[in-house]
C-alpha cells in the first residue's frame, strides 16, 4: 500500500525500513506535520501514517478522504489528535498501536520520579562544575510513601510493580479496577481521596473530555502540601497555568513531565537556536524543581521496532481485509 509517513525522524526511517522489508509497503517520508496546510502531500496515498503531535482533526480528514487516503495509521497508542467521529462519517478507518513497551514508559515514569525527588539533574551539574556541596539536594525514602496512581491499564500497571518494589503503599483510581494491582495490594479509591493522600500523583490516564485539566485549581487545592505531580501521559491532563501557580505556592513541591498542553510548536525538533515565544513554557523551566523531557517516555529501541512492526502489520490486515485487532471505534 501507498504510505504517505508524516512527522518522520531518522529514527523512525531506521525503524520502519527494517520492518518494512518484510511488510513491503511503499512508504514516502516526509519530514513535516500533518496540518491544513500538508496534508497535500498524501495525495494518491491510500494510507496516511501520523504520530502524537499530526493534525487529524475533522477539516483535515475530510480533505484527506477527498484525495483518495481511505486509512490513517497512528503509530502510537493515544489517538485524542484524530476525530474518531469525523472518521468513521467519512468512511476512513484509523487504527493505531496499543501497546508496544508499557515498559518503556513505566521506568521514564519512576526515572522522572527519582530524578526529582534526589535532584540527580542537579547533582549533575553541579559536580561537573566541581561543586561538590549537598546543600538542597535532601531526599526522601521513596519506601512507605504514599503513591497515587490514576489510570491502571497497561502502564499505570507497570509502574505499580516498579513503585511496589520500593516499598510505597499504593493507592489508585480508575474506572475500571485491573486485578493484578489489586493483587499487589493497591487500594482503588475515589479521586479526591487519591489526591488527598498522596506524596507522589501519577497519571497514566489517557486524555478525553472528561479527563482534560484533570489536574487544575479545584484539585491542587486538595493535594498535600509537597506533592510530587508526575504526568508522561498527555499534556493536556494538566492545566499548565493552574499547576505553576502550584509551584510558585509552594502547594506542589516537584512537577516532573514528559508531555505539555502545547507541545506540538516545541517537541521533537531542535529548537536551540530559536527564540521561545511560549511564556507559560518558558516560565515552567524556571522552576527549580521542574524536570520537563520532550516525550521520550515511550523512546526505547524495544518500543521503537515493535511501534514499526505493528504499524506496518495493521496496514497489511486492512490491504488484506483481514480483521483489525487494532481499529479504533468511535463512541
Ligand atoms: P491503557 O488503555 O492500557 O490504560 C488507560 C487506563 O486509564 C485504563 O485502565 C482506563 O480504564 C483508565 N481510564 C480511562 N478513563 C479514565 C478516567 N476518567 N479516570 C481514570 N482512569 C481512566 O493505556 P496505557 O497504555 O496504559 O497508556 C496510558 C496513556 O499513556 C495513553 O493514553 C497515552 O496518552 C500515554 N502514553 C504516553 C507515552 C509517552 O511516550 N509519554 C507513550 C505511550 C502512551
Amino acid at each position: 500500500m501507498k504510505i504517505a509517513f508524516f512527522s518522520t525522524k531518522p529514527y523512525d526511517r531506521r525503524f520502519f525500513d527494517l520492518a518494512n522489508a518484510v511488510a513491503g509497503h511503499e512508504i514516502t517520508y516526509f519530514e513535516t506535520r500533518l496540518t491544513r496546510q500538508t496534508l497535500k502531500l498524501a495525495e494518491g496515498h491510500e494510507c496516511a501514517c501520523v504520530f502524537v503531535n499530526d493534525q487529524v482533526d475533522a477539516s483535515v480528514l475530510i480533505a484527506l478522504a477527498a484525495q483518495g487516503t481511505r486509512l490513517i495509521a497512528l503509530r502510537c497508542a493515544g489517538f485524542n489528535n484524530v476525530d474518531i467521529n469525523s472518521a468513521r462519517e467519512l468512511g476512513v478507518t484509523v487504527v493505531r498501536v496499543p501497546a508496544y513497551s508499557p515498559y518503556a514508559v513505566a521506568e521514564h515514569t519512576v526515572g522522572l520520579m527519582l530524578a526529582l525527588n534526589r535532584r540527580i539533574y542537579w547533582a549533575h551539574s553541579r559536580v561537573r562544575e566541581g561543586n561538590f556541596s549537598l546543600d538542597g539536594l535532601l531526599g526522601f525514602d521513596m519506601r512507605a510513601r504514599t503513591a497515587g496512581i490514576v489510570g491502571t491499564g497497561k502502564i499505570g500497571e507497570c509502574v505499580i510493580r516498579i513503585l511496589h518494589g520500593f516499598g510505597c503503599r499504593i493507592i489508585a483510581y480508575d474506572k475500571h479496577r485491573n486485578p493484578a494491582c489489586e493483587a499487589l495490594g493497591v487500594e482503588y479509591v475515589g479521586l479526591d481521596d487519591l489526591f488527598a493522600q498522596s506524596d507522589i500523583i501519577s497519571l497514566h490516564c489517557p486524555l478525553f473530555k472528561e479527563t482534560h485539566h484533570l489536574v487544575n485549581m479545584e484539585s491542587i487545592a486538595k493535594m498535600r502540601r509537597g506533592v510530587m505531580i508526575i504526568n508522561t501521559s498527555r499534556g493536556a491532563l494538566i492545566d499548565t497555568r493552574a499547576a505553576i501557580e502550584g509551584l510558585k505556592s509552594g502547594k506542589i513541591g516537584y512537577l516532573g513531565i514528559d508531555v505539555y498542553e502545547e507541545e506540538e510548536a516545541l517537541f521533537f525538533e531542535d529548537k536551540t537556536f530559536e527564540i521561545l515565544t511560549d511564556d507559560v513554557f518558558a516560565r515552567l523551566t524556571t522552576f527549580p524543581n521542574v524536570v520537563i523531557t520532550g516525550h521520550q517516555a515511550y523512546f526505547t529501541q524495544e518500543a521503537v521496532a515493535r511501534i514499526a512492526q505493528t504499524t506496518l502489520e495493521n496496514i497489511t490486515a486492512y490491504e488484506s481485509g483481514a480483521e483489525l485487532v487494532n481499529a479504533v471505534k468511535a463512541d
